[in-house]
């Protein structure tokens, strides 16, 4: 079932080149692309389109995010193996699986029950193991708090204090950030307590991040 094969491996080597030319050039992230099956984190009917520059649905109205996004978004947070970092919005698990394949310690949190299941077997029987949650992302982690880096997966309304709270001085987080079809993707870095410097990266878009208190099964 889990099955990668030399035409998978084809396909993703020709994805890495397409990151590159679009201007991807940190080599650790284009080599932990290349590493991660992601035909095997899409529902059947599209594993064939994998390896396409896209985003596919992964069930409970959610999608896995554009190849280029996740090398963008793993890029710009500059990971240095070791690091502990929390990602909101497990979703596929795909993203948590690039991470892993950087080096670093993930903790991620999902609000829907079953992408969360779904996602921890697909891992687990990739042979990853991050620490899966299954809860509210705006509140992130306190009790593992704090964390070298933060990578919301989702478009946030509105910068999360919690999130900020929990981030190491000189810890950084890259946030989707904005209320309409489009956000602004942002990397807020942790100078002091109260401190953050912004640096905007152009537009995305993202799934709603949601606040609504209820998690979905
Ligand atoms: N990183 C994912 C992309 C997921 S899409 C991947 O690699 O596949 C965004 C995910 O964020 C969805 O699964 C959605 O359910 C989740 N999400 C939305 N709001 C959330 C919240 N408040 N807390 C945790 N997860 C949330």
């Amino acid at each position: 079932m889990l099955n990668d094969t030399y035409r998978h491996k084809g396909m993703r080597r020709k994805l890495v080149e397409l990151l590159r030319s679009k201007g991807i050039t940190d080599e650790a992230v284009l080599e932990a692309i290349d590493k991660v099956p992601r035909h095997l984190f899409l529902d059947n009917a599209f594993i064939n389109f994998a390896y396409k520059n896209q985003a596919f649905p992964i069930g409970s109205d959610q999608t896995i995010s554009h190849p280029f996004t996740v090398a963008f978004q793993t890029q710009l947070l500059e990971l240095k193996k070791g690091e502990k970092v929390l990602e909101i919005g497990t979703g596929s698990g795909y993203q948590c699986s690039v991470l892993i394949e950087m080096g670093v310690k993930v903790f991620s949190i999902e609000r829907h029950r079953s992408l969360h299941m779904k996602s921890k077997k697909i891992l687990n029987d990739l042979g990853y193991f991050p620490k899966l949650f299954f809860g509210d992302g705006y509140k992130g982690l306190p009790g593992y708090a704090p964390f070298d880096k933060i990578i919301i997966t989702a478009a946030a309304p509105f910068i999360p204090q919690d999130l900020l709270d929990q981030l190491k001085i000189g810890g950084s987080m890259i946030i989707p950030l904005g209320e309409s079809e489009k956000q602004e993707m942002q990397r807020l870095t942790k100078k002091a307590e109260t401190e953050f410097l912004t640096e905007t990266y152009g537009e995305f878009s993202f799934v709603p991040m949601l606040q609504d208190k209820s998690f979905k099964s």
